[in-house]
This record gives C-alpha cells, sequence and structure tokens, in this order.
C-alpha cells in the first residue's frame, strides 16, 4: 500500500505539472554588489510583474515585463531549490528535464547552478541539490533499482567536447541522431557510474579541471562556452520493466551582446556562435510553445544534442538570470526580452493564482495522499 500510495503520489504530481505546461522560466535578479551604485530594478511585484528603468537616463526609459516567477535579490537557494524540486523528482519516473541557466557573465548562473562556497557559508546550488534528492530517491525506492551515470560536455565554437575524457577533454564529439527515450547524443563521451552525489561533484570537479586545460583563461572559456551536464537514470522494476530517463543540468554561455567594432579574430568568432546558438535555443522554445510541425532542432549543437529532452513529454525549465546594477541595462532589456518571448509560450497553462478546478482537485489530492505517507515538505 504504502509504494502503491507513492506511485500514485507521484503520478498526480506529473499529471499538475503538465497542466502547467512543460515549459518554464523563472527571472532571477542578483543582489546589488557595494561597488555597483545605481539599480535598474525599480519594482519587483508579487504576481510576477518586474519594472526596470535606465537611472542614468533623464527621459522616462521605464519597461514592465510579466512573468509566472520573479525571484528578487533576497531569495535563497533552498527557495529557488523548492520551485524546481517536482521537476528533479519527475526524472525518476521516466520524463526527461532541462534545466537551463541564462543571463549574462556575472549575472548569477553559475551561482545558481553550482552555489558557491565563500569563506566559512557554503551555498549549494541546483545541481547539489537536485542530486541529493535523485539519490535519495533512488534509495527510498525498493520497487524500482535505479542506475545512474552522467557525461559532462562543453559546447564552444559549435565544437561539443567531452569533459570527463582521461586525456583532458581533447576529443571532438559528434551528435549521433539517436531514436527513442534512450538513445544517446553522443554515444562516444565517457560514460561515468555513480552512487552518490560526492561521485558526481567529483567528476564536474574533473570536468572544470579539464576545461581549464583545453584553455589559457579559465574564466573567459567557462564565460564563453555552454556546459552540460547529464544524468542518465536507468530503472528497472522486479517485473523487469524500465525506466529511462535524463536530467541535463546546463550553464549556458554567457548572453552579452559584443560589440563588433571592439572585438575581432577569435572572439568575434566566439561571439557569432554564442549568439547563433541561443538565438536557435529561443527559436526552438518558441517553436514547441506554439505546437509547430517543425522544430529547428539542427540549427545549433545545443538543440540538436538536446532534442529529445526538448519537446514531447520532457520538462524544461529556464532561469533567466539579471545583473540588477545600471550599467548592465542594455543587456537586462535584452534577457528579460529573451526570457518573456520564451514564457509567453505557456498561454494554454492555467497562470499559478488562478487555477482551475482539475488543478485545486489533483492538489487535494496530493495532500490528501501526502497526510497518508506523512511527507514532510
Ligand atoms: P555568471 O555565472 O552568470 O557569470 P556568477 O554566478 O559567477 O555569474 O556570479 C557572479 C558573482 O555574483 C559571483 O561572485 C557570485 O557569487 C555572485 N552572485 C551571483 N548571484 C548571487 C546571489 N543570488 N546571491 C549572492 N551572490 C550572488
Ligand atoms: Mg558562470
Amino acid at each position: 500500500r504504502y509504494h502503491q500510495a507513492i506511485k500514485e503520489n507521484r503520478h498526480l504530481y506529473n499529471i499538475l505539472q503538465e497542466l502547467r505546461g512543460n515549459i518554464r522560466v523563472f527571472c532571477r535578479i542578483r543582489p546589488i554588489f557595494k561597488f555597483e551604485a545605481k539599480s535598474c530594478i525599480e519594482y519587483i511585484g508579487n504576481d510576477g510583474s518586474l519594472m526596470v528603468s535606465d537611472p542614468c537616463k533623464s527621459q522616462n526609459t521605464r519597461k514592465i515585463f510579466q512573468f509566472n516567477r520573479i525571484f528578487g535579490p533576497a531569495t535563497t537557494q533552498g527557495e529557488i531549490y523548492k520551485e524546481t524540486q517536482s521537476l528533479i523528482r519527475s526524472v525518476m519516473d521516466g520524463y526527461n528535464v532541462c534545466i537551463f541557466a541564462y543571463g549574462q557573465t556575472g549575472a548569477g548562473k553559475t551561482y545558481t547552478m553550482c552555489g558557491s562556497s565563500s569563506g566559512s557559508c557554503e551555498e549549494l546550488g541546483i545541481n547539489h541539490m537536485a542530486l541529493n534528492d535523485l539519490f535519495q530517491l533512488s534509495s527510498i525506492r525498493e520497487d524500482i533499482k535505479y542506475d545512474i551515470h552522467v557525461q559532462m560536455v562543453e559546447i564552444y565554437n559549435e565544437q561539443v567536447r567531452d569533459l570527463l575524457a582521461e586525456d583532458g577533454a581533447n576529443t571532438k564529439l559528434e551528435i549521433m541522431n539517436c531514436s527513442g527515450n534512450g538513445g544517446l547524443s553522443i554515444p562516444n563521451a565517457s560514460m561515468r557510474g555513480v552512487q552518490s552525489t560526492a561521485d558526481v561533484l567529483n567528476l564536474m570537479k574533473l570536468g572544470e579541471k579539464n576545461r581549464a586545460f583545453s584553455s589559457t583563461a579559465m574564466n573567459h572559456r567557462s564565460s564563453r562556452s555552454h556546459s552540460v551536464l547529464t544524468v542518465h537514470v536507468h530503472g528497472k522494476d522486479i517485473s523487469g520493466n524500465t525506466i529511462r530517463s535524463c536530467l541535463h543540468l546546463v550553464d549556458l554561455a554567457g548572453s552579452e551582446r559584443v560589440d563588433k567594432s571592439e572585438v575581432t579574430g577569435d572572439q568575434l568568432k566566439e561571439a557569432q556562435h554564442i549568439n547563433k546558438s541561443l538565438s536557435c535555443l529561443g527559436d526552438v522554445i518558441t517553436a514547441l510553445a506554439q505546437k509547430n510541425s517543425h522544430i529547428p532542432y539542427r540549427n545549433s549543437k545545443l538543440t540538436q544534442l538536446l532534442q529529445h529532452s526538448l519537446g514531447g513529454n520532457a520538462k524544461m525549465l529556464m532561469f533567466a538570470h539579471v545583473s540588477p546594477e545600471s550599467d548592465s541595462y542594455g543587456e537586462t532589456i535584452s534577457t528579460l526580452k529573451f526570457a518573456q518571448r520564451a514564457s509567453s509560450v505557456e498561454l494554454g497553462a492555467p497562470p499559478q493564482n488562478k487555477e482551475s478546478s482539475e488543478i485545486r482537485n489533483l492538489k487535494e489530492q496530493i495532500d490528501n495522499l501526502k497526510k497518508a505517507l506523512m511527507i514532510k515538505e
């Protein structure tokens, strides 16, 4: 009965998510630093509205954006993860999930995904908390035996590199056109079996080392390439039924526009590749949302790589990161426009604060099941 109740609870969570839409975009504004004099954020509403203006301009530059969720500067990592947790849990039920961190360099992408450890205070990122959850869930499900593997690659100048390779990321990888949920899009990338969060964190350290290895300036490279950590989950129950799914945790390259008159050569090439792949990602999200018959996955390596985890039953969450300082006003507007375009896709889904009776009903059922299970959240 216990396992049956857990199963039903999970099933209802998944229905609830599908009703809300499989594409979600959250906006996160990082705190302003002491040396950043002026903020361009005027107002953050509880209803998901955001007002920005350029404090350095005398004329009125006020613009208003609307999102499902906006996380202001005081939001903690735990609060962010709470909104992400149900997606992570659905990976264990066989859904493919992609979580992206989007935004200009310095806006907080790596902070959200990997956290930070400054001095004595350690802030866990989504990666860490998600892995803890995955391993915990896999250990309590006695009815299913899970095997978990990871791959880690970076996409730099439209080339995919294996960050877990023995020879230090110099292997260039081909993306295969895999079919089916369990197909691998980069079969030649190193695949490492893992038993715990610590195993994955160690591999991520190796990945970061390999990334630095192939670049003279590590900081430069990490902001100019996309890093994709993929957690492959394979579950088997006693009757031999299998579940295959994957969770992609993606720290995107900085979205800042580079002034073409100021850069040439390699930097111009990098900028062009980044612009192209980020706009392709935007095009894919929009095409999915509009339920177009053609989804332009093949226009960039990133969308090709994630093809089977974008669309269909797969769930996607994008964190659009914003720096509040006035110097970033132009980039902030461009990030907010990108996020708005991607989030407008949830047109079919009911807004969070006006839930349909169907959602209310499902929530009640979940609450009752939770009480029965005495699950604390
Ligand atoms: P990005 O990866 O987008 O280039 P980072 O995540 O490296 O940006 O963030 C830039 C700086 O801002 C880092 O020092 C980081 O610790 C800090 N930071 C970012 N977001 C937050 C936040 N929400 N709270 C506190 N500090 C933050
Ligand atoms: Mg970063």
